[in-house]
């Protein structure tokens, strides 16, 4: 505030006066150090996927360890691991979890109910998700354990999607989905320095490798090719048609990483956006 004038004395002859200072803006503290990433649990995905949804997400903020008085390196660590999970953990509303569960048994999903997952890992998991094991005659193998949205995304996507394109395009039913990961808790380096926890350690992602078919072949998701012939076109339409069901889907066309399966997952963005590649 600036300090008063008496009337009629703040006129030509009266310097005017500077404004104060401005009060010191609050430090901004530089981010905690990073913590090593969650050991990585099994051989399965080892290459370091730099999944662009998660590279493009606004850095985690660690306001909680700002708040802290010199915590040691190890504290910071655990806490800049639970805010990067805090940010990309998906709500949990029971009431919907059980409507979405109602949903499945009305679509006659084989499913069994899994609460919660990962129970052991404590910035991961999910506290109520399903293990698919079918949907409508199509056999997920290996079974997936993931949130009850994605069991739900993905059975309409098997039904609204895959069955009618494999006859459209090729004539055939699909049997099998072949599935190559669902719940994994693992946390990963994300953008410059800050740790990102993939949507799988929240159980609120699959990924698909293959799809077998009743009379031909199976398919294993690949890179087009310039051929375009009808299992390119098979996979390009379940690809897009995922995008109806999931909030991300990746795939070969995003990068090397993904270049044998498609991700979809229901990451939660501002404003409903959704990453559709
Ligand atoms: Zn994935």
């Amino acid at each position: 505030m600036r300090q008063e004038v008496p009337l009629g004395q703040a006129d030509a002859d009266t310097p005017t006066p500077l404004p104060p200072e401005r009060p010191d803006l609050p430090e901004v503290q530089p981010a905690a150090p990073v913590p090593p990433p969650a050991p990585a649990r099994e051989a399965g995905e080892g290459v370091v996927e730099p999944d662009p949804e998660e590279v493009d997400e606004e850095e985690a903020q660690d306001e909680e360890a700002q708040e802290e008085e010199a915590p040691d390196a190890e504290a910071l660590a655990e806490h800049a691991l639970a805010a990067a999970a805090a940010l990309r953990r998906p709500s949990y509303d029971e009431a919907k979890t059980r409507i979405c569960e109602q949903e499945l048994r009305d679509a006659a999903v084989e499913f069994s109910v899994v609460e919660p997952i990962g129970e052991d890992d404590p910035h991961c998991g999910a506290e109520r998700g399903v293990r698919v094991s079918a949907i409508a005659g199509v056999r997920l193998e290996p079974a997936v354990t993931a949130r009850c949205e994605v069991g739900l995304a993905l059975a309409q996507w098997t039904r609204e999607v895959v069955v009618p394109m494999a006859l459209l395009y090729l004539d055939d039913e699909p049997t099998v989905i072949g599935t190559s990961g669902s719940y994994e808790c693992r946390a990963r380096r994300g953008g410059s320095n800050n740790v990102a926890f993939s949507q799988h350690a929240f159980a609120n992602a699959i990924d698909i490798a293959s799809i077998a078919f009743a009379k031909r072949p199976s398919m294993p998701v690949m890179p087009p090719s310039e051929k375009s012939d009808d299992t390119e076109l098979f996979q390009a339409a379940i690809r897009g048609g995922g995008c109806a069901y999931f909030t991300t889907v990746l795939g070969p066309m995003t990068n090397a990483a993904h270049a044998d399966h498609l991700h979809f997952d229901m990451a939660e963005r501002r404003g409903g956006f959704r990453l559709c590649e």
